[in-house]
């Protein structure tokens, strides 16, 4: 008999020594009674589970057990420790173990895992391992359902991320994209009401906090909130919003942003739009707004401030001509500060480097470093070339209001965040965006990876302490290794993409792993990343024409091994490899339209693209959990556009 113990009453670590009882029932090829929590007889095995301190395990090398994660296992014959520095390590370090027994986390959702059959009585493992990065999370983003969403959250701590981020007052707009198929010929609409949506990001949130890992919320709509206009990213807003109560229009005649003499919503988005932060009212109305937020939502554990989404729609009055909307940001975050003190709220800050206010402030400094984080947000970079802290000869823009360039090289973005850290010496990290838009320009998935790969590595020399990705819930098509590339790298920055790749494809493709790793790497050569960006040009190009003309025989010289697996015995095996059929239909199709845009035949490759787009909404519900057929398409459809 198996007795599996908790050294606390701590409702994470419960739920780690569920997860891992769970689990090994599923493994153990012969029946095994396995207890939770009850006194053990002589002779059973026992798995005790707990803190550093409960195995009296030193905690001292890192600099905050409660924000590091560390894990330290010492099983032999299925008896021993698994510890973590906190709780969430706790869990974290009991997928390590199953992954160490055998078990391979290739994705989120129904046949996600391999869970290999043995006699788990003679499990052993021996690991002492301590997280590269502090911060290693996700984002909401994309179109996805609340599954889509459960199953995500479900899935970051087995590849080590200890993260999640549900953006915006209400996360709507990424819900309404699935549920009302915005696209999809061949779906009805399944509209979800707003109240609906607030339920789902409650029971998203406490799905993060079962597991231990840190919540992050909110970001832009303090400037809606501030005004009294929807902070739900809602489109188009006045269909929610047909008439403006008098009450609120005053506030917007007297608080919006002024730009060319007038005080109005820029881009028909209320979360677009900024304020006259150089009046003080506003000021004060907006950390009133937070500081309720923090009392109403105690489960947060880091609140975000970010101003207006969009570039160059800064306020112009006298009030605020002189000023930089990040000197603003900073004396609003000096006064939460202060006002959350009194009220002895915890909640971190993190305040932002993004658009206008990747221009550091020119005056204002934190008053309380400890408070507040830097979230570093490029969101206008190129993902041709990955990070670099060598700035020398990079030529940085002044502010000027309203007339900021928009950096697409990387040192570039790089200058910036150095001048950021010149005034803040405090916690820093990334929010990301490879898989938002720009990862569909490598149908490969193996290329992006190589340069995600490289920007996790870098982050430390930049003084960067983890990425948050704003990316689609449903990153695994056709394969889930770019995602388990980003959980591994940022444990480890030198677990090394080959060796990483290599793990992730014989777990996932079995004994045909190999010629796999090398059909993707050779997809994402002929395919051409930078090419698809633009950076290397013109459209027209005689060189990517030759390419693209490969990509039909690569697919068909491949296909027979991708046949011959589609019966694989695993069934997280077997879906990996149906992922890939599917995908080579798409890929031969995205290769013809492609083809034909880079031979100059626009209206030919618009006629490929329509068809592809086409074959991928109908085959939406088979590839549901892996491709966001929506952001697919809107991401490739500019390639095409008229
Ligand atoms: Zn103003």
């Amino acid at each position: 008999m198996l007795h599996i113990q908790t050294q606390s009453s701590d409702t994470t670590i419960l739920f780690a020594a569920r997860e891992l009882k769970r689990y090994l029932e599923k493994m153990s090829s012969a029946p095994l009674e396995i207890a939770l929590n009850q006194t053990a007889a002589v002779g059973d095995s026992i798995l005790s589970l707990g803190l550093f301190a409960d195995f009296s395990l030193s905690a001292e090398a890192l600099q905050d057990p409660q924000s590091d994660d560390a894990i330290d296992i010492k099983v032999e014959q299925l008896n021993g420790r698994i510890a973590g520095s906190n709780p969430r390590s706790v869990l974290i370090a009991v997928y390590r173990f199953l992954e160490l027994s055998g078990c391979c986390w290739l994705r989120p959702g129904k046949d996600g895992d391999v869970i290999p059959q043995k006699d788990i009585t003679g499990l052993s493992a021996v690991l002492q391992d301590t997280a590269s990065y502090r911060h290693r999370g996700m984002c909401i983003e994309g179109s996805v359902s609340l599954e889509n969403m459960l199953d995500s959250v479900a899935w970051a701590p087995k590849v080590g991320l200890n993260t999640y981020m549900l953006e915006f007052m209400l996360p709507y707009l990424y819900f309404d994209k699935w549920y009302s198929h915005h696209g999809n010929p061949f779906k009805e609409p399944e509209p979800r009401s707003i109240e609906e949506c607030y339920a789902y990001k409650a029971m998203i949130a406490r799905e993060i906090k079962r597991r231990g890992m840190t919540y992050h919320d909110m970001g832009h709509g303090w400037t809606c909130t501030a005004v009294g206009l929807p902070a739900e990213l809602v489109r188009p807003w006045n269909a929610f919003y047909p008439e403006i109560e008098p009450g609120v229009q005053k506030k917007m005649d007297k608080y919006l942003a002024m730009i060319d003499g007038e005080r109005k919503i820029v881009h028909d988005s209320p979360l677009n739009t900024n304020l006259c932060y150089g009046n003080p009212e506003v000021r004060d109305i907006m950390v009133d707004n937070m500081l309720t937020y923090c009392l109403q939502h105690p489960e947060v554990d880091v609140l975000h401030l970010w101003l207006g989404d969009s570039w160059n729609t800064q306020c112009e009055c006298e009030l605020c001509a002189d000023t930089t909307p990040s000197d603003f940001m900073i004396m609003i975050c000096n006064k939460l500060d202060k006002v959350l003190a009194r009220h002895k709220v915890k909640t971190k800050i993190c305040f932002i480097a993004y658009v206008d206010t990747m221009w550091p402030p020119q005056n204002e400094h934190l008053e309380n470093p400890d408070r507040f984080m830097l979230l570093y947000a490029p969101i206008s970079r190129t993902y041709s070339e990955p990070y670099d802290d060598n700035t020398e000869g990079v030529v940085l823009q002044p502010y000027v209001r309203n007339k900021l360039p928009r950096p697409r090289h990387v040192r570039e973005n790089i200058g910036y965040l150095k001048e950021w850290f010149k005034t803040f010496a405090g916690d820093g990290l990334c929010f990301e965006y490879h898989f938002w838009l720009d990862h569909y320009f490598d149908p490969g998935y193996y290329a992006m990876g190589k340069i995600l790969a490289q920007d996790i590595r870098q982050l430390e020399k930049l003084g960067l302490n983890g990425i948050i990705e704003d990316q689609t819930q449903r990153a695994y098509f056709p394969t889930g290794f770019p995602m388990y590339l980003y959980g591994k790298t940022l444990w480890n920055k030198d677990a090394g993409f080959d060796a990483l790749a290599k793990a992730y494809f014989a777990g996932a493709f079995g004994e045909d792993a190999d010629a796999c790793l090398r059909y993707m790497a050779s997809l994402s050569e002929l395919f051409d990343p930078v090419y698809l960006r633009g950076d290397k040009g013109e459209a027209v190009n005689p060189g990517m024409v030759e390419k693209l003309a490969r990509i039909p025989a690569l697919v068909a010289a491949f296909k027979p091994v991708i046949d011959r697996n589609l019966s694989a015995r695993d069934t997280a095996v077997a879906l990996s490899w149906r992922y890939l059929s599917d995908h080579s239909q798409m890929v031969i199709m995205l290769a013809d339209a492609l083809k034909a845009r880079a031979g100059g035949d626009m209206q030919a490759a618009r006629t490929y693209w329509r068809q592809l787009e086409r074959y991928a909404y109908a085959l939406e519900d088979q590839i549901q959990p892996a491709l966001d057929v929506h952001d697919f398409t809107r991401s490739l459809a500019r390639l095409f556009a008229e």
